[in-house]
């Protein structure tokens, strides 16, 4: 992949919806600089994860020069993004602003960063961009649009690699609030009555998942610890899940063979 600015491709997505401010914002930012096309849902997908629509077509609607709506996922977007829709073949994609945090567990359900990990598998250099919110449940984007800007500004000066992908999450508040950047890894989200019951109008139960506000544990080094400091975090993440300690264990398994034979059989051939 070339680090040459003037072969820069950037596509731009979220899973808030193409309208959503954050993706507008950071639009308007990374266009002024650089070549960039937005491919995004035509609505909200928050917690889409990484589901790819199989089982009907897509339709795209162009809303602009440079501005695509599908009625997919964010993973749809990616795909068809990467895959036929554009003149060239993106090699950068970003994903954001999210309205909302995308930390430690969070990464597993997002659709912002499904997107995001859906570009690095189809060869792209991925950042995915979250915005807490407030106490009071508002976005600032002020911040966060310089916080992009320098994260993608110094993403591309490195040079784009393969199997690049970033996770970042931004505090709230101002521009200049933040007290900087910090590297973490993923915390661990701890959900407490995580599941509301109630009764319909018809009588019948249902269930709401969501509950109290989610808690968290890990150590200081986590992304959660970093925007509970005032930090914007920093995740680089991989696609690779494998836990090379679980390979050790299983080598030590004596399963039965499909055939038949015990492990003392297999053992004396
Ligand atoms: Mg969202």
């Amino acid at each position: 992949m070339s680090p040459q600015t003037d072969q820069l491709y950037i596509l731009l997505t979220n899973d808030d919806g193409v309208h959503a401010p954050g993706l507008r914002v950071l639009e308007e930012a990374l266009s002024a600089r650089w070549d960039t096309v937005v491919v995004a849902p035509d609505r909200e997908q928050s917690a889409s994860s990484h589901s790819l629509t199989l089982h009907h077509p897509l339709r795209v609607q162009q809303l602009g020069e440079k501005r695509f709506s599908v009625d997919g996922t964010p993973t749809d977007c990616v795909m068809l993004g990467m895959h036929g829709l554009l003149p060239r073949t993106p090699n950068l994609i970003i994903s954001g602003i999210n309205h909302g945090s995308n930390l430690g567990d969070d990464v597993i359900y997002s659709g912002t960063v499904a997107a995001a990990v859906e570009g690095c598998l189809l060869g792209g250099a991925s950042i995915a961009i979250s915005l807490v919110p407030s106490d009071d449940n508002g976005f600032d984007l002020r911040q966060a649009e310089e916080v992009a800007c320098a994260v993608v500004a110094e993403t591309i000066r490195n040079g784009l690699k393969k199997d690049y992908l970033l996770n970042v999450n931004i505090p709230p508040g101002p521009p200049g609030s933040a007290k900087g950047y910090r590297v973490s890894r993923l915390g661990r989200r701890t959900y407490r009555e995580g599941i509301f019951k109630d009764t319909d109008p018809r009588g019948k139960p249902y269930y709401w998942i969501g509950g109290q506000d989610p808690a968290w544990v890990g150590g200081e080094d986590t992304d959660f610890k970093a925007i509970e400091d005032g930090y914007v975090s920093l995740t680089p993440l991989r696609l690779d899940w494998t836990d090379e300690t679980g390979m050790g264990l299983l080598q030590g398994w004596e399963l039965i063979d499909i055939n038949g034979c015990g492990p003392a059989e297999r053992a004396e051939v």
